[in-house]
């Protein structure tokens, strides 16, 4: 009898021990669950990242309204949706994510800026009916419908998706400038070395669109173009256009370049232009010339990088990429002194 009660009393212990050891299981589970899951998510919410990146806050979602030119009228979409559709037009998809991560910021911003001047000053006379249009005259922006006519399906399965991640990725992210959104976050194709001052190229003075250096530009096309002009051409094009007149191989001559290395000033005949002027006279990919002449029959521009050169350089922010830049460092090298903020 004795022996029976002890064996009852020894499994009953032995019971008790095995909830125990659940217990202590269960708890340890909860604090490596809790240091290893929770309190990194906790901090990744809540605390900005060692990049400067702010991240946390309520991305939100946010709403456009669009004057579509030709259906001649006004839809509404969410912004992620429209900053993809804006972005597949600007930079190949096939260029590294942290690289389109920055387009999608710029394009990003570019559209707010232009949605919070209208709510200050109303509509563009160009679309009275919405703050944003879908054409060059605000930003080219494509319908996924649209898309898929024009680039096909392989495109949309690879380079849609690509596009449509660095706009989620990004979402509601936009570039502040001392508290201010900023209001000309331009890009070009490739500098050739070295961006612009927003006044040496355009009327105004950002301080956020100064000179830098864009030093991963390597794999840019059009770093060292050349184009042949006819001396008769180039005579009779500028005598037509600017009415300048004395035009002789001896008085054509570069007399001053912007910081980025554009050619300011050009002495032709009896006038002085501009390097965007002869840039666009001769569509010439880049107002960085130098000249050559070939005897007296043709001028030689020879070009270095694509488009005005102010802001950021697509490729350039591709090579960062591919260098392991992220795309805040890429913004904040190509924008000077901005912040990357969510809405
Ligand atoms: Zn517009």
């Amino acid at each position: 009898m004795r022996k029976k009660v002890f064996r009852r009393k020894s499994r009953f212990r032995f019971r008790i021990k095995n909830r125990e050891l659940i217990r202590i299981c269960a708890a340890a589970t909860a604090i490596v669950f809790f240091s290893l899951v929770l309190l990194p998510l906790f901090i990744v919410a809540f605390f900005p990242t060692e990049d400067g990146e702010i991240v946390g806050k309520n991305r939100g979602s946010h709403t456009v309204t669009l004057y579509r030119h030709q259906e001649g009228r006004v839809i509404t979409l969410d912004l992620e949706d429209y900053v993809a559709g804006v972005m597949a037009g600007e930079m190949p998809a096939s260029f590294e994510m942290e690289a389109l991560k920055a387009q999608a910021v710029a394009a990003r911003t570019y559209a707010l800026s232009k949605i919070k001047r209208a709510k200050n000053a109303g509509n563009s006379a160009e679309h009275p009916e919405a703050p944003l249009c879908d054409d060059t005259h605000c930003q080219v922006y494509r319908s996924e419908e649209e898309l898929m006519n024009l680039k096909g399906k392989e495109w949309m399965e690879d380079g849609w998706r690509k596009i449509r991640q660095a706009s989620l990725s990004t979402a509601g992210e936009v570039m502040y400038y001392q508290g201010a959104l900023v209001e000309q976050p331009l890009f070009h194709s490739s500098s050739g070395g070295k961006t612009e001052n927003s006044e040496d190229v355009f009327v105004s003075a950002f301080p956020y669109l100064r000179s830098v250096d864009s030093r991963f530009e390597g794999d840019a096309p059009y770093q060292n173009e050349s184009v042949s002009v006819s001396f008769g051409t180039f005579e009779k094009k500028v005598r037509e256009k600017y009415g300048a007149s004395n035009i002789s191989i001896e008085t054509i001559k570069i007399l001053s370049r912007s910081e980025g290395g554009r050619v300011k000033e050009i002495q032709v005949g009896d006038k002085v232009l501009s390097g965007r002027d002869i840039r666009e006279l001769f569509g010439l990919r880049s107002a960085n010339f130098s000249l050559a002449f070939n005897g007296k029959e043709d001028i030689i521009f020879t070009t270095r990088g694509y488009g005005h050169g102010v802001g950021m350089s697509q490729w350039g922010a591709n090579g960062m990429a591919k260098a392991g830049y992220s795309y805040v460092e890429i913004l904040q090298h190509y924008y000077l002194g901005v912040s990357i903020e969510l809405l």
